[in-house]
């Protein structure tokens, strides 16, 4: 279960007599997962490999003009719309938005979902964040990192025989230390994929987070041209830092890496699984 057998090194290459890799990835609202790896997720189904999404809340509060379970069963369509053109599954916990707590009952949950999933990777964000939310989803998932092997706990879902590697989503937040980029992933040619199933989720990307960020002026009413605009933000997003430079010689080369346009990029949590780093190209089969 934990790594392929098989060599699985070239993206066009499918799963066949090798074990698929799974990975399963927490974010607290119905758009998080998305944002950090939607990339990856679509490379990885595309390949033959197992992707799911978990929102730990319904996303209920995420709206200027809207709320409650009208909000909560928009924002399900949204991400199971996601979910489809990327070929992957997605959960919605019936959690309330802004009210996510790292409570036993949300840390059982977790446990079991990471299980069940007999994750080979799990990534959540990490615990500096500037929303309760994503600060408590990183805290459920780190608690959970050692206790889905230990068999009492949970008893009535078998432990994983081996513990996953978990990593953090990238993050911009300095404090108490800065994000850093262990495996960037090359998502150039996946990013219109990305934000194809971004583009889903029309109460986030055109209206709620718009109008945060007093931009909603700003969004073209015409739906290719709203893509269009979507697709540039997430270009500027994704685009490659010094750091992350860095990074993708390691794992592609500097030849290859200076092709590399677009990626998603993780850190290694101190938890779970310290993968050698021929683990991660076995975990990473996009990685040349
Ligand atoms: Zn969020």
């Amino acid at each position: 279960m934990l790594l392929c057998t098989g060599q699985l090194h070239a993206q066009s290459k499918t799963v066949t007599n090798v074990s698929a890799i799974r990975v399963i990835v927490f974010g607290a609202h119905p758009d998080d997962c998305d944002l950090g790896a939607g990339g990856i997720a679509s490379i990885y189904s595309s390949m033959g490999h197992k992707v799911k999404f978990v929102s730990l809340t319904n996303g209920d509060k995420g709206h200027q003009d809207m709320g409650g379970g009208a909000l909560a069963s928009r924002r399900l369509k949204e991400a199971k719309e996601a979910a489809r053109i990327w070929g992957i599954e997605y959960d919605v916990l019936d959690n309330h938005d802004g009210e996510l707590l790292p409570t036993l009952e949300n840390r059982m949950s977790v446990i079991k979902l990471i299980r069940e999933w007999n994750a080979d990777i799990v990534i959540a964000p990490r615990t500096n964040d500037y929303h309760p939310d994503h600060r408590n989803t990183g805290v459920l998932v780190q608690d959970a990192a050692y206790l889905v092997i230990v068999p009492n706990i949970l008893s009535s879902v078998p432990p994983l025989t081996k513990n996953p590697v978990f990593l953090y989503f990238r993050d911009r937040f300095q404090r108490p230390n800065p994000f850093r980029p262990d495996i960037a992933i090359d998502i150039t040619a996946a990013l219109a994929k990305k934000v194809e199933g971004l583009d889903a989720h029309v109460s986030q990307f055109y209206e709620w987070l718009p109008w945060t960020n007093q931009d909603l002026d700003n969004v073209p009413k015409d739906q290719s041209e709203r893509k269009k605009w979507l697709l540039d933000a997430m270009e500027k997003r994704s685009a490659v830092t010094p750091e992350i430079k860095i990074s993708l010689d390691k794992w592609y080369g500097k030849e290859r890496s200076a092709q590399i346009k677009h990626v998603e990029v993780f850190e290694i949590c101190e938890y779970g699984k310290q993968p050698t780093p021929d683990e991660i190209k076995h975990l990473f089969p996009m990685i040349p």
